[in-house]
């Protein structure tokens, strides 16, 4: 998967799209109803809920490298689950009081793609569920994940 591996890196170094045209050229509409619409894909539908093959996450918008599969766990809700960030800067979190709960929303600290929320009802060491959707993710496979 070199070539993957060539793509995703080069992505890092692309700016990132200043306008909506820009961000519909770029992604699939599965991927832009996500990451710049708010959208969730259905559970235990996206590419990588399942997935246990160890490698990089990579923000589909960006190319920057959001969570790790060693840090990935299975949650049991058909989502892409992680109990942490490569880093802590990686992204940011928003209150999200959208459909009348308040759920902390988690963007791309990059490109301000929208990739999913946290929890506190994940596993230790953190506590923590990044629930994310597999739609705006790009698993780039290596050997430490
Ligand atoms: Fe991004």
């Amino acid at each position: 998967m070199a070539n993957d591996t060539e793509r995703s890196s080069e992505s890092l170094d692309e700016h990132v799209p200043s306008t909506d045209e820009e961000w519909r050229r770029r992604l699939t509409p599965e991927q832009y109803a996500v990451a710049r619409q708010g959208g969730t894909e259905r559970a235990f539908t996206g590419a990588y809920w399942d997935t246990k093959q160890p490698g990089i996450y990579r923000c589909v918008g960006c190319g920057a490298e959001l969570f790790r599969s060693d840090e990935k766990y299975d949650s049991g809700t058909g989502w892409p689950s992680f109990w942490t960030t490569i880093h802590d800067d990686r992204v940011t979190k928003v209150v999200d009081r959208h459909l009348g709960m308040s759920r902390t929303e988690v963007r791309c600290a990059r490109c301000g793609s929208h990739l999913g929320h946290v929890f506190d009802d994940g596993p230790r060491p953190t506590g923590e569920r990044y629930c994310i959707n597999s739609a705006v993710l790009d698993l780039t496979p290596g050997e430490s994940g």
